[in-house]
């Protein structure tokens, strides 16, 4: 089993890769590419209006994604062969409802 973690870096489980800051700071870039929307079946978070300090006192209002909307979006490991050096191909992006279905499929 240990030999399907070898692309781990510095981490020795799955568990304590996938609660990692690198793994969190990871999989948030990886939703925002993928615009926070569900691969299966397209549920997407909402965008939100927030004021952003462009220069001293200068703000103007932004758009950005409002992470705290629902749905819950996931990033799903296709294959556990690339753990800790991901590449595109290798992960899928789901809502928790979609994500629950694919894990317990198996
Ligand atoms: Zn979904
Ligand atoms: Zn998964």
């Amino acid at each position: 089993m240990q030999e399907l973690y070898y692309g781990l870096t510095g981490y020795s489980t799955y568990d304590e890769y996938i609660n990692s800051p690198e793994w969190k700071e990871k999989s948030t870039y990886i939703r925002g590419c993928k615009e926070w929307k569900c691969d299966k079946c397209g549920l997407q978070k909402r965008k939100k209006w927030i004021w952003k300090e462009v220069r001293p006192y200068f703000a103007e209002q932004v758009l950005v994604w409002d992470l705290k909307s629902l749905p819950i979006i996931q990033v799903h490991h296709l294959t556990y062969e690339n753990v800790g050096n991901e590449k595109a191909r290798d992960v899928q992006v789901l809502c928790l409802k979609c994500h629950k279905e694919i894990h317990n499929a198996k």
